[in-house]
């Protein structure tokens, strides 16, 4: 009887700590996970200022912020 409750009492034991490494892990998988309609920030190949990826002009050679840029790096 005496090994059944430290039998019992080791099992408690056993999955409060596997309880919270997964709470663990869950909390670590949020953190690096972006927050949902975050915006992704590029940099500009001519003046490397940042600006949302969203209203990022595409060139050949990068991303550009404005028009003039991507004519000033790709004439
Ligand atoms: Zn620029």
């Amino acid at each position: 009887m005496k090994f059944l409750l430290l039998f019992f009492i080791f099992m408690v034991l056993l999955w409060q700590w596997r309880h919270a490494r997964e709470q663990k892990v869950k909390m670590a998988a949020r953190k690096d996970t972006p927050a949902a309609g975050a915006i992704e920030m590029v940099k500009c190949a001519h003046c490397a200022i940042h600006l949302p990826s969203t209203d990022a002009i595409r060139g050949s050679k990068g991303l550009y912020c404005s028009a003039q840029h991507r004519q000033a790096r790709e004439p």
